[in-house]
């Protein structure tokens, strides 16, 4: 197998000032028409949740994928196998739904970490149990977490998760912390009426336990498609609300990442805005996406899939599964379009895509 990784390639700033380049067959990584090249591998492990977040999914779940749709350990691990060794990935982070009730999640984490090319590992977590794991996944080889947290507010926090479990939480949080997966970062969506007036409250919480907050605009994947605009909390409210309490300072070198950084009262601690909606960063998008039921998606707004699963049940050798991933790559859309009048949600919510 050679292996070869993509150059970097001359991706622009914004969607309205990406490049058009002819495909090449001879290029190896998963270069789109636009310039960009994805490096990040987001894997989602299931769509099952033990959480019903407002934003997500609905009160009563949704209905998962059946089992026999779901890859097995062995074909997502050759999945993840031909990405990094044969595509050019660097980062794989897995997700879901809740990553941490696929059980074989150490296992998964640690043959990922065994390739050849030892990929940089995270994972995106409620945070429920990894008091349990945390150990265990980072003696497998797990680098670092993000665990999603909107409130250090009881109550809050069962309404929006409609669970009382924020103890869990916490204890994972810091469990996790403690097993050396640092940085230790929290995402947090704000609800306007709901958590956004608990905002600068959790800030102080993050700061006090040396966990890097970012706050995420909320966006149009939720399963009920309840989304609205208007209800949507900006990053430049969030950056009001927090400028109540702390004086904030832009810093630079935002790079491929999808939070712009502040510096908190002078530092040494840093908050993230994400405003996926209202400030897109699609122009610096590295990211690429794989379903639990092994369909690719070049992002997260995507309407068109491709499917690797029956690729990989029929047969088909890595070159091809790589060059079916490579053309998947290549639509890549310019941008996510949530701005543009005729923009449709796409089908699969936010729990079954991986976020
Ligand atoms: N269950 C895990 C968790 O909550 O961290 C992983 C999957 S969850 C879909 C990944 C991230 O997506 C979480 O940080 C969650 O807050 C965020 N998310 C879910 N729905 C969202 C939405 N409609 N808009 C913005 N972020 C959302
Ligand atoms: Fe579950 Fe994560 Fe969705 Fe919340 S955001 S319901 S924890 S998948």
């Amino acid at each position: 197998m050679t292996v070869v990784g993509p150059t970097k390639a001359d991706a622009a700033g914004l969607p309205g000032t990406l490049k058009i380049a002819r495909m090449d067959s001879t290029q190896q990584g998963l270069i789109d028409q636009h310039g960009r090249v994805a490096t990040d591998l987001r894997v989602s492990l299931t769509d099952r949740c033990n959480l019903r977040c407002e934003y997500c999914m609905p009160a009563e779940g949704l209905d998962w994928l059946p089992s026999d749709e779901t890859l097995t350990d062995v074909e997502l691990i050759r999945l993840i196998a031909i990405a990094v060794e044969m595509l050019g990935v660097r980062d794989v982070r897995f997700t879901g739904g809740e990553p941490l009730l696929r059980r074989s999640l150490p296992k998964i984490v640690a043959e990922t970490k065994a390739l050849p090319s030892r990929p940089r590992t995270a994972m995106t977590s409620n945070g429920l149990g990894l008091k349990h794991m945390a150990k265990d996944l980072a003696e497998a080889g797990l680098d670092r977490v993000n665990i999603s947290l909107d409130t250090i507010n009881r109550e809050s926090f069962a309404k929006i998760t409609r669970r009382d479990r924020l103890p869990d939480v916490v204890e994972g949080l810091a469990a996790a912390r403690e097993a050396g997966l640092k940085p230790v970062k929290i995402n947090a969506v704000l609800l306007r009426g709901i958590n956004d007036g608990d905002a600068p409250e959790l800030l102080r919480w993050c700061m006090d336990n040396d966990y890097e907050l970012r706050f995420i605009e909320q966006m149009p994947l939720d399963a009920q498609h309840n989304w609205n605009r208007d209800a949507m909390v900006t990053a430049g409210e969030t950056l009001s609300l927090l400028g109540e309490s702390f004086t904030l300072t832009q810093m630079d070198g935002r790079g491929s990442a999808p939070a712009e950084k502040f510096l908190i009262d002078g530092g040494p601690h840093t908050v993230g805005i994400i405003g996926s909606v209202t400030r897109p960063f699609c122009g610096d998008c590295n990211r690429v996406r794989l379903t639990a039921d092994g369909q690719i998606r070049n992002c997260l707004f995507a309407r068109d899939e491709s499917d690797l699963r029956t690729a990989l049940r029929t047969g088909a050798s890595d070159e091809l599964i790589a060059e079916r991933w490579r053309t998947a790559i290549w639509a890549k859309l310019p941008g996510h379009g949530i701005n543009d009048p005729a923009f449709l949600q796409p089908t699969r919510p936010m729990s079954a895509i991986g976020g």
